[in-house]
């Protein structure tokens, strides 16, 4: 299949990239560089520098790639960034997913996956959760994938579109190639990772009195390699016609404290982590937790990488050999 990867120079999408390639897919690659690399995207992808938000460009890439399918990463995806700028995450994912889908239905484009997010649910009432939850987003961001999901359902409806919504948890890790570099970073393995190199800044814990073994909040870590397989997995179930109009959790089932993180990052590079407590960030569920017992079930996808261990060695091996 042709397919278009929004956001393939990112973190993530370049691991899709990647897997797309070796599973025999031509992959484009449609990203502004607002936040990707250039140096992230493989050689085999062919590579296009361009916005969403420009309609004009995006049906132009559509039609002349003759595009079948769309994985669409090209987000704004931080939380805290999300409550006191709502109106980028609006704009970058609301109003840029609507144009694309527009495109998409005047180009005939059927297929789509989206990177969407555990925060559509909110603070859930119990653990793990699972996809027929209630959905109550508690930050901006978690608002604005959740409006571009209804938005996928609708267009199944009206115009046939396909679709697989992933609703990511925690996603950490590196393959031997890539992994993550953000500027800045806010993301908690990293940051931990980071700490323990001369010179930088020791860990914020951002609150120690929530509800859980620890009094910090507990996270599902999802390697990242396990999450190109699964949009591999969606993408050519679509494309035979067993899936149409689908929402999956992505998680491993098992949820860790920022203490055992900690404790686990300790371990696994020999280092004390430095750290200090600081209060509650804002939008923060105290726990997510998944139940990935659906794609499991639909798309027989396990997770093979996502123990926290083998998580934060391959992120540790990586930022050694690519600090950034
Ligand atoms: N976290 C933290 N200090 C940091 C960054 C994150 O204590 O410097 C915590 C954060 O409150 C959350 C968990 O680590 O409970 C994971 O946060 P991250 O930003 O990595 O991912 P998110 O859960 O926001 O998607």
């Amino acid at each position: 299949m042709r397919i278009l990867v929004t956001g393939g120079a990112g973190y993530i999408g370049s691991v899709i990239t990647d897997r797309l390639l070796e599973a025999g897919h031509s992959v484009i690659v449609l990203d502004n560089f607002s936040k990707g690399h250039r140096d992230a995207v493989a050689q085999g992808a062919t590579l296009i520098e361009g916005d969403l938000l420009d309609s004009k460009r995006v049906l132009d890439v559509l039609a002349r790639e003759r595009v079948a399918a769309v994985i669409h990463m090209a987000a704004s995806s931080l939380v805290g960034e999300s409550m006191t700028a709502p109106e980028r995450y609006y704009r970058n994912n609301v109003i840029a997913s609507l144009g694309l889908l527009e495109a998409m239905n005047e180009s005939g484009v059927k297929l789509m996956v989206l990177s969407s997010t555990a925060a559509v649910y909110g603070e859930p009432q119990k653990q793990p959760i699972t996809e027929a939850d209630p959905t109550a987003p508690s930050n901006a961001y978690g608002e604005t994938k959740l409006t571009v999901e209804r938005a996928m359902f609708w267009h199944h409806r009206a115009h046939g579109l396909r679709y697989a919504s992933l609703r990511y948890f925690n996603a950490a890790g590196a393959t031997a190639t890539r992994g993550e570099c953000h500027d800045p970073e806010t993301h908690l393995i990293p940051l931990v990772l980071k700490a323990v190199t001369p010179h930088a800044p020791h860990i914020t814990v951002f609150g120690n009195d929530y509800p859980t073994r620890d009094g910090t909040c507990v996270r599902d870590y999802i390697h990242v390699s396990d999450l190109a397989c699964a949009h591999v997995a969606a993408l050519e179930a679509l494309e035979s016609g067993k899936l149409s109009d689908s929402i999956f959790n992505l998680g491993s089932g098992t949820g860790y404290t920022v203490g055992e993180v900690l404790e686990v990052s300790r371990k696994v590079t020999g280092k004390t982590v430095p750290m200090e407590l600081g209060p509650r960030r804002d939008g923060d569920p105290a726990v997510l937790v998944a139940s990935a017992q659906h794609i499991r079930d639909v798309l027989g996808w396990v997770p093979t990488h996502s123990s926290l261990e083998e998580i934060v060695d391959s992120a540790w091996r990586w930022m050694s050999g690519h600090p950034c």
